[in-house]
């Protein structure tokens, strides 16, 4: 199989049909093929930002540069989800799905939403620090994080 850095557009919008992947997305979701979490980073004033925009919000640079993260953060907000909308691998009546907004190291401020696994939802606690892994969603890599030290 091709390295997915390989993949076209048209081969990559058919891999990630579950998101909607677009110019400004696309070094972004190519990463989660690769496993990594690529986010932009300003070549010039060297901020980070996220989501994907192609200038850099804070010096107006357009020479931003998709850069993988450590994956290393704290819990910087939790949600439990009731309900929802349907992903695989998520079931609402088995009791509600975290969500959690982490802080990442790289930046004060710049944060990553997605789930936690490892743990219950109820073990999550705001400034717990995490770490990032990946679980598989309709056939694809797909960024989440765990408690820090168990992977
Ligand atoms: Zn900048």
């Amino acid at each position: 199989m091709a390295a997915a850095e390989q993949l076209d557009d048209e081969a990559l919008v058919e891999r990630m049909s579950h998101v909607s992947v677009d110019h400004d997305s696309k070094a972004f979701y190519l990463g989660w093929l690769e496993r990594e979490l690529r986010l932009n980073r300003c070549a010039d004033c060297a901020r980070w930002h996220h989501p994907p925009r192609p200038m850099c919000p804070a010096c107006w640079s357009w020479n931003v540069e998709p850069t993988p993260v450590r994956g290393r953060g704290t819990v910087h907000l939790r949600m439990l989800l009731h309900q929802g909308p349907p992903a695989p691998g998520v079931d609402y009546t088995q009791g509600p799905h975290p969500v959690v907004v982490v802080e990442l190291e790289e930046q004060p401020g710049l944060r990553y939403t997605s789930t936690i696994v490892g743990c219950s939802a109820a073990e999550v606690r705001i400034g717990m620090p995490v770490e990032l892994t990946w679980i598989e969603r309709h056939g694809a890599p797909f960024p989440v994080f765990q408690p820090a030290g168990r992977g």
